[in-house]
């Protein structure tokens, strides 16, 4: 067991639970997520390593299964546990109650039983003020202080009660736990970011998301459930906090049972409200404001069981975990509108799936492969070096790569597809100097570091992606934390490789800095893709035909391939149609602009750098890029059967060769803090 500790997260994938694993990151504690996404997604959790540049522990298990659970618990040092896991659809409650009591109270049950058989003693829990019923009935009760007696008045606030009290009978059989129970009020809003929110899987319960849905077309107009209340405009009066707030509110509970003497147990519940009630109209003015759409309503009788004004009364969480919302519902519409503009359709992502790439018989997440179909064009891409792993044009296959994960990981792997970074192709004597101080890095290459080292971008894992579907093209973005020290390059770097996809192209783009964290202050930088394309269905590339966008290359030493500094012309002229066949051999930097030599080319038009086809068929590639060079590769030494030599070509986009240690070159590649690398690269089909 490793001695870092975790604390589980129940229900981790879904709203509150994501949010609350985002911010328990940034509050410094390491999470593990359980969830048996029957209520969410996992690419909540995706998102949410996307979002905090971090790797988080997931575990798609149900519940109420004792051995799987109790599996995590031996395996980890457990410190506690927030449990948001259940059902929680009030009008369903009513439909399937046995569902609701299974799910919500064996799963916790469970859960307790656990975590006492492991010693682990320490948890939160998701309540809701539904345990409270209809505050109304009683005089002085309103906005709601934690004493008002419980009185739920549907299945799910039955459980929420039933939980309740079991984790106080637990506490009291054995005054060494500490549960400290969190009776939400409204939680609404999503993630400022706009990378995690509600993600309703069916109708949407609540007033905001159902809102959302409105100003989004997905559906026709709300219901208003009366109009007649005593309030300033007679729709009933509700709490709504911000569930980023809510999500704070956990840190505070735990970090107010992580401050207690070690042998005092706690039993406490907790509202987590604003204390301002907000009517329907509030709610409705407010997000007409944040979406500038006007959003159309119809008044309905009154529905059963609903009330005046259900306001919490939040002081005792104020007092004792020194917690309060500081968010406004305007910003939790704000943040809602954008969540719902950038996601639609909340985690579903049309032309998209994805599937374990590696086939271990536990699912690891962080090893997928990711496909985007459009009717000519299938592209997958996976999390390891963010490669492209398949290209099929037309039915057509169009790169190298493999099918079996394994493959990848191979010494003999010449970068099939993969991102090429943090600095592509080759560093003179794996060295360089910035103002004045040597750097020397992992030698790969006869005594030169080739793209990158040992440990480079190709062999890591990117975070992510962020896959979203637009109306004609769908983009899948992923994200690195490149150590400071790594293969010996200081600084961490953080890059985003962002693909783009339609029906008949490949974009790429990067964009990489040095993180406002690094220790160090400057580095080098090169980045590109490593796809080995073949147009026809033979194994070798002889017989492709390739017009390049200039005869200008870096000469470079024979034996070194390492640029002397001077730019020659070709013989041959390239820019005019070349047959490939076995005794023409390619791995040369053309240069296709000598003069700009901008860190962040992506301001510029993306120029045609090559063009290929192959008289067995009828598909042309094109390549553009906005960058100042292109390595053209004819994978000469490729040695990995039964790949064999030539089974494909490259035109690596970048920068010049070694840029680095050439004084007038350097800076495409020298980045300091704060400023930003940046190139696009783009395939096209036809
Ligand atoms: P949610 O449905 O988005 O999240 C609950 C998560 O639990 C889902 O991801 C679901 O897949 C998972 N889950 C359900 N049963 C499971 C099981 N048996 N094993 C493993 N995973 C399981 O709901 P939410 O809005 O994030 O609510 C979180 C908690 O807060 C719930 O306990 C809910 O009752 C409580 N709560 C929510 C609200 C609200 O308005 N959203 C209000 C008060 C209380």
């Amino acid at each position: 067991m490793s001695s870092k500790s975790y604390i589980v997260v129940t229900g981790g994938a879904g709203y509150i639970g994501s949010h609350t694993v985002v911010e328990l990151i940034y509050h410094g504690y390491n999470v593990i997520a359980i969830d048996n996404l029957c209520n969410s997604s996992y690419e909540a959790i995706a998102r949410i390593e996307f979002l905090v540049r971090k790797s988080v522990l997931f575990y798609n298990i149900d519940l109420r299964d004792e051995k799987q659970l109790s599996h995590i618990f031996s395996s980890y040092n457990v410190q506690g546990v927030l449990h948001f896991s259940a059902l929680k659809a009030v009008g369903e409650s009513t439909k399937i109650p046995l569902d609701y009591y299974d799910n919500n109270i064996y799963g916790s049950i469970t859960l307790l039983r656990v975590m006492n058989k492991h010693n682990i003693k320490t948890i939160v829990f998701s309540s809701s003020a539904t345990v409270y019923g209809d505050a109304t009935r009683f005089e002085n009760m309103i906005p709601i202080p934690e004493n008002c007696p419980n009185e739920p008045t549907n299945p799910y606030g039955k459980t929420k009660y039933v939980i309740e009290n079991l984790i106080k009978d637990l506490q009291k059989s054995d005054p060494t736990w500490r549960g400290a129970i969190l009776r939400y009020f409204n939680p609404i809003g999503a993630h400022p970011s706009g990378l995690i929110g509600e993600d309703p899987l069916n109708v949407p319960n609540n007033l905001l998301p159902f809102l959302a849905q409105v100003a989004i077309g997905r559906r026709e107009k709300l219901y208003v459930f009366g109009n007649d209340y005593e309030s300033h405009d007679g729709t009933p009066i509700r709490d709504y906090i911000h569930v980023v707030d809510l999500a704070k509110g956990h840190i505070a509970a735990l970090e107010y049972m992580n401050s207690l003497e070690s042998d005092v147990g706690l039993y406490r519940e907790w509202n987590l409200g604003t204390g301002k009630g907000s009517t329907v109209f509030d709610i409705v003015n407010a997000f007409s404001q944040a979406s500038g759409k006007e959003l159309p309503y119809e008044i309905v009788g009154r529905r059963d069981g609903d009330v005046l004004n259900l306001t919490a009364d939040p002081s005792r969480a104020k007092k004792e975990l020194n917690w309060i919302a500081t968010m406004t519902v305007e910003q939790a519409c704000r943040d809602l509108w954008k969540w719902t503009t950038e996601n639609p359709f909340g985690f579903r992502v049309d032309n998209y799936h994805w599937k374990v790439f590696n086939k271990s018989q536990t699912v690891d997440y962080k090893n997928r492969l990711h496909t985007v179909k459009f009717p000519d064009l299938q592209v997958s891409f996976a999390n390891y070096g963010a490669l492209i792993q398949d290209v099929q044009y037309k039915g057509q296959p169009l790169v190298v790569g493999f099918q079996e994960f394994q493959a990848y990981t191979s010494d003999s792997n010449p970068l099939f597809g993969s991102t090429v970074g943090r600095y592509a192709n080759r560093i003179s004597n794996g060295s360089f100097q910035i103002e004045g101080k040597t750097y020397e890095l992992d030698k790969n290459q006869s005594g030169s570091t080739l793209h990158g080292g040992n440990n480079a971008y190709n062999r890591q894992y990117f975070l992510g992606p962020v896959s979203k579907h637009y109306q004609d093209y769908n983009t899948l973005e992923f994200i690195l934390l490149d150590e400071d020290g790594n293969n010996g390059f200081p600084a961490e770097v953080e890059t985003l490789v962002k693909y783009t996809v339609n029906n008949n192209s490949i974009e790429i783009e990067y964009q990489s800095s040095i993180t406002e964290n690094s220790p160090n202050d400057a580095t080098a930088i090169s980045l590109t893709n490593h796809s080995y394309w073949n147009l026809s269905s033979n194994k070798t590339i002889d017989g492709t035909v390739f017009r390049l966008a200039s005869d200008k290359y870096l000469k470079t030493d024979p034996k070194t391939q390492l640029p002397s500094g001077e730019i020659i012309s070709s013989n041959e002229p390239l820019t005019k149609s070349v047959k490939l066949s076995p005794d023409v051999s390619f791995d040369n930097c053309f240069v296709v602009d000598e003069s700009d030599f901008s860190l962040d080319t992506r301001k510029r038009e993306l120029k045609q750098i090559a063009e290929v086809s192959h008289p067995s068929n009828s598909i042309k590639l094109s390549v553009t890029s906005t960058d100042p060079a292109f390595q053209f590769y004819t994978g000469d030494n490729i040695s990995m059967d039964p790949i064999k030599p030539r089974a494909g070509f490259c035109v690596e986009a970048g920068r010049y060769v070694n840029a680095i240690n050439h004084a007038s070159w350097s800076k495409q590649v020298l980045v300091h803090k704060g400023e930003v690398y940046g190139s696009k690269l783009k395939f096209t089909f036809s």
